[in-house]
């Protein structure tokens, strides 16, 4: 997998403004936040996208569920959040490392675009 910016961030190259780290993940603020709390939560692991997770992948998926449900929680989101994984071009992921964005702090609308 080619390297991103993303594994740069991971490697403490580049900063970043991070809001939770432990052995199997990394959270920090998104560069160009799309709601007042926008959350990027990453695997250390270099996985490509959704479409490259793998069985073995399933407890670390698990893992970052349950970072993203406590995030969402320190971060007081209010009444309510969204959790998206763009996936593929069409999906409109423009990183290929795989990232959950979370997004709170103001009424959110549907359908995306
Ligand atoms: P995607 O479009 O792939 O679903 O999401 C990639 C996200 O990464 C975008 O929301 C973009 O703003 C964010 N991003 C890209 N480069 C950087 C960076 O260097 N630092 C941070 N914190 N976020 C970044």
């Amino acid at each position: 997998m080619a390297e991103t910016i993303f594994s740069k961030i991971i490697a403490k190259e580049i900063p970043a403004s991070i809001v939770y780290e432990d052995d199997q993940c990394l959270a920090f603020h998104d560069v160009a936040p799309q709601a007042p709390t926008h959350v990027l939560v990453i695997p250390k692991k270099e996985i490509a996208s959704l479409d490259d997770l793998s069985d073995n992948d399933e407890p670390l998926v698990g893992h970052m569920w349950m970072v993203i449900c406590n995030l969402a929680r320190e971060l007081q989101l209010g009444d309510g959040y969204r959790v998206v994984v763009n996936c593929g071009r069409d999906g409109g992921q423009s990183v290929d490392h795989l990232h959950f964005h979370l997004l709170g702090g103001r009424s959110l609308t549907w359908p995306p675009g």
